[in-house]
């Protein structure tokens, strides 16, 4: 039987065509199509007045392996529940676990769960100095063996960062690039103290490569102290490497961004590093990230695309981050809404922020797996 949806009456954001305007989409079978071609008798029609509608939103570092790692945190909780319709782990775990984590989170979770697997065998299971010890990386039979296999595995995570590879220096992200070039896809780089300093860790970066926690405030960051960029991160972003935001307890600086925005207009990403101990304070969620940069003035349509489409070009994905006809309908629906409120980023630095971003439902293959009827007077309805 054909299941026809569309929604209408909301402020569609369409990161291909870098538009915002009201119309209609629709959905047939859980694949988006025009929303001319349903003409049939019995679709259902959501009301998305008052609201914004766009591909479903990417978060692109998170946490979820719970029961294995100590920081983890439910997939739906930071995923649908918050308006994310597709979340990928960044690292919690490695090759030795893959197999539990597919069972305990990809496999329960209504958030689709992709995943960047820790160089590590153990991930983020048994320590945090997961690349302390260089006999726990991953072979290159092992990493081409599970890369065959799953799927949802995305790229590789090297976190490098002092309290993580003690005294393996630089050696593991040399490590990440030959398995990176032998199975084509991208490393997800993890930056924060020293050692290895970025002079070290950016020449290993190729076009397509991730620095997530890219605007941190610590020392020895992308900036030098006169507010540019350091050469080496330069090359980098002229290469094509990507710069995240994965924003966590302690790696995400307005001053950082904003000095950055003043004289780079590279494209960025937006995730959100929630694990189960910044959830409350001071990451919150995707949106609450989102709201963030909305207050330090980035147009709405570049956040949306920076988790979205360019999200989505970063994990290689075509089929999501999109309204394209064809392609799954993830669809996150949200409300801005008029509420001052402070905001933090991991410095402590308080902004003011005059409205947030509210989720107010959520589609995953066309079908509504959330819908928060508090936030609007205007509920959805079904025409039937
Ligand atoms: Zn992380």
């Amino acid at each position: 039987m054909i299941h026809d949806i569309i929604i209408k009456s909301g402020y569609v954001i369409d990161p291909e065509q870098n538009t915002i305007e009201m119309k209609e989409i629709g959905v047939r079978n859980g694949l988006f199509v025009a929303p001319n071609e349903i003409i049939s008798e019995n679709e259902t029609y959501i009301d998305a007045e008052g609201c914004y509608v766009s591909p479903g939103f990417i978060d692109m570092h998170v946490h979820i392996f719970t029961g294995y790692t100590e920081l983890g945190i439910d997939a739906d909780r930071v995923g649908i529940e918050q308006g994310v319709t597709t979340v990928v782990d960044a690292g919690s775990t490695g090759y030795l676990d893959y197999a539990a984590f597919k069972r305990k989170v990809i496999e329960p979770s209504q958030t689709e769960v992709l995943s960047f697997l820790n160089i590590s065998r153990k991930g983020l299971t048994s320590s945090l100095s997961e690349l302390a010890n260089l006999e726990d990386l991953m072979s290159m039979e092992e990493a081409k063996e599970i890369f065959d296999k799953e799927l949802s595995i995305v790229g590789l995570k090297a976190r490098m960062s002092g309290s993580v590879v003690k005294n393996s220096g630089i050696k593991p992200l040399e490590h990440a690039r030959m398995l990176a070039d032998c199975l084509n896809v991208p490393i997800m780089v993890h930056i924060g103290n020293p050692p290895p300093n970025l002079q070290e860790i950016f020449p290993l970066l190729y076009k397509g490569d991730i620095v997530t926690h890219a605007f941190h405030g610590k020392k020895h960051g992308i900036l030098n102290a006169e507010g540019n960029l350091i050469p080496e991160a330069l090359d980098a972003l002229k290469r094509g490497v990507l710069f995240d935001i994965g924003h966590g307890t302690s790696s995400f600086s307005y001053e950082t961004l904003m000095k950055f925005r003043e004289q780079y207009d590279n494209p960025f990403t937006t995730s959100t590093d929630l694990y189960i101990k910044n959830y409350q304070k001071p990451v919150c969620s995707l949106m609450n990230t989102m709201s963030k940069l909305l207050e330090l003035g980035v147009p709405l349509i570049e956040i949306v695309k920076s988790v979205t489409l360019g999200a989505a070009n970063a994990l290689g994905a075509s089929d999501i981050g999109t309204f394209a006809q064809g392609t799954k309908a993830d669809i996150t629906i949200f409300k801005l809404i008029e509420q001052p409120t402070i905001l933090l980023d991991s410095e402590g630095v308080e902004l003011e922020a005059k409205q947030i971003l509210k989720p107010y439902m959520v589609l995953r293959n066309g079908k509504v797996v959330y819908h928060d009827e508090s936030t609007n007077s205007k509920r959805a309805r079904d025409n039937r």
